[in-house]
């Protein structure tokens, strides 16, 4: 429902992505983490079109659209080097006819393959910043845009994960697709990173309705969510009234939980999707985990968001290892 005085009205967009995405039964997992088959279905988010897909093509509709009118000719941003949100960035510049710089946390060659690859088919120019936190990545990104402004570019800095509340407008709009795909959703479960996809969920359904599983990306999403959501929201948000999951986070973002492996496990061998190490396999334990305490009980709707991440599971040594562990194989002769 849109109504008067909605942010989506005041806002340019770019469209990137094919819209609404499908809404898929999931039996045979639902009933494998313990709830009916007709309870849990899954928001195919990563299948959204341009680069690969995921999350993060909703939220750069609304960047680049903000971008592209200020006159921008370059998009500057950062993340990991495995970075998925990096990777729909350059993908979003190639098709609006702009360049990409990716500011990236090391040094090259440390990270291959994955959403590296992609970056390089892309053609997106990469910037190693040497061995920084968030906050020194952030800063070198502006160092880099001014750089680029010296030059004569127009560049834009669009935020780490696309996270803002211009870009959680793609889940403003993403959760009220979702709404009418499945009026009776009782709760969606998602990944959070950057935090950008759960305010504009919560700005959507409401907090009730929203369990993020936190992936460790941010010391602590809590307070960076509320604030984004609430400019989005009707009804006020409240940083107490979020519910988020800290107990899939295991020794870090980015590193591989033995909880997470049996999920990637789990969704590939009940229902042939393939979920990434890094988001929505914490999404899916986080999810399990939550069935297997009560806190989501049977007979409900319950929706897992697959916001993408497929080709950061190629560029994750630990995670593919694994898997290939667990073919069965034998040489015949
Ligand atoms: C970035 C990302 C998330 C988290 O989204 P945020 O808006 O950054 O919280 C979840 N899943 C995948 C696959 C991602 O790439």
């Amino acid at each position: 429902m849109t109504t008067v005085g909605d942010p989506v009205h005041a806002q340019p967009r770019f469209l990137l992505g094919s819209w609404p995405t499908p809404l898929e039964a999931a039996p045979r997992l639902s009933a494998a983490v313990g709830l009916a088959p007709e309870d849990l279905w899954i928001k195919r988010d990563d299948l959204g079109g341009l680069g690969g897909g995921g999350n993060k093509v909703r939220k750069l509709e609304w960047t680049l659209g903000r971008a592209l009118a200020d006159g921008a000719d370059t998009l500057v941003t950062t993340g990991a080097s495995q970075s998925n949100h990096a990777r729909l960035t350059a993908a979003a510049a190639a098709r609006a006819g702009l360049s990409a710089v990716l500011v990236f946390p090391g040094e090259p060659g440390r990270s291959r393959s994955g959403n590296l690859a992609l970056d390089g088919l892309f053609g997106a120019r990469v910037v190693w910043a040497g061995d920084v936190g968030l906050p020194g990545l952030v800063r070198t990104a502006e160092q880099v845009a001014d750089r680029l402004r010296s030059r004569g570019a127009r560049p834009a800095l669009i935020p780490f994960g696309g996270s803002s509340s211009t870009g959680a407008l793609g889940y403003l709009t993403g959760g009220r697709e979702l709404l009418a795909q499945a009026p009776g959703l009782h709760t969606v479960v998602l990944a959070v990173g950057s935090g950008g996809t759960m305010a504009g969920l919560v700005a959507a359904l409401g907090s009730d309705r929203v369990l993020g599983v936190d992936c460790g990306a941010l010391p602590d999403p809590v307070p960076v969510i509320a604030e984004m959501a609430r400019p989005l929201a009707d009804a006020p948000v409240a940083a107490a009234d979020l519910r988020i999951r800290r107990d899939q986070i295991g020794e870090g973002y980015g590193a591989l939980t033995e909880s997470v492996a049996q999920a990637l496990a789990l969704a590939g061998r009940t229902e042939g999707i393939a979920l990434d190490p890094v988001y929505t396999g914490r999404a899916l334990a986080g999810l399990a985990a939550a069935v297997a305490e009560g806190g989501i009980l049977p007979g409900r709707r319950i929706v897992l968001l697959h916001s993408g991440g497929l080709p950061g599971f190629f560029g994750h040594p630990a995670a593919v290892d694994r898997a290939e562990a667990g073919l069965e194989g034998e040489r015949w002769n």
